[in-house]
């Protein structure tokens, strides 16, 4: 067997462990660690369901042991480089907020206007084509038409009518 080893988390070649019996797939980093910890819970998790059932009445104690709000106040309390930086982050949050790319339509669905284009009431929209030739000039109409209610409506200004006065 060779000294060394390609750590299958950081892709790195490491010196083996003479400790570890069978073949090491990890190096000894923390992060490679928490890796291979991660990976072997995963697959316990798909393959044995007494650990399945296990970890979630575990899980379950724990949390009612630390509920969520508490462990998130300790978190915060013990890591204030990550406070800071997410306060940072979330004025740029609330400024995408307050300035959509794209402006919303004003549009108020009970409007009624004398001034409206359109008679209200049901109509039939109906895909159609232009004749090929151009002494057919029969349009050819497809009979699954769909029927559309008309309300008229303001507040469609500027974007939508644009030639409209
Ligand atoms: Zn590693």
């Amino acid at each position: 067997m060779s000294k060394t080893f390609k750590c299958r988390h950081c892709r790195r070649w490491c010196k083996r462990n003479p400790r570890i019996k069978g073949v090491q797939k990890y190096c000894g980093s923390r992060e490679c660690q928490n890796a291979r910890k991660k990976k072997w819970d995963h697959d316990q998790r798909l393959k044995n369901p007494d650990y399945r059932k296990h970890r979630r009445t575990s899980n379950q104690r724990w949390r009612d042991k630390y509920p969520g709000h508490k462990y998130q106040k300790e978190y915060r309390e013990s890591h204030p480089d990550y406070c800071k930086e997410n306060r940072r982050q979330q004025v740029s949050r609330n400024q995408n907020r307050q300035t959509p790319a794209i402006p919303p339509k004003i549009v108020k669905t009970d409007a009624l206007t004398s001034e409206s284009v359109a008679l209200q009431g049901l109509y039939v929209l109906l895909p159609y084509k232009k004749a090929v030739k151009k002494t057919d000039t029969k349009k050819i109409v497809k009979t699954d038409a769909l029927i559309v209610q008309i309300v008229a409506g303001t507040g469609f200004t500027g974007g939508l009518f644009p030639n409209s006065s």
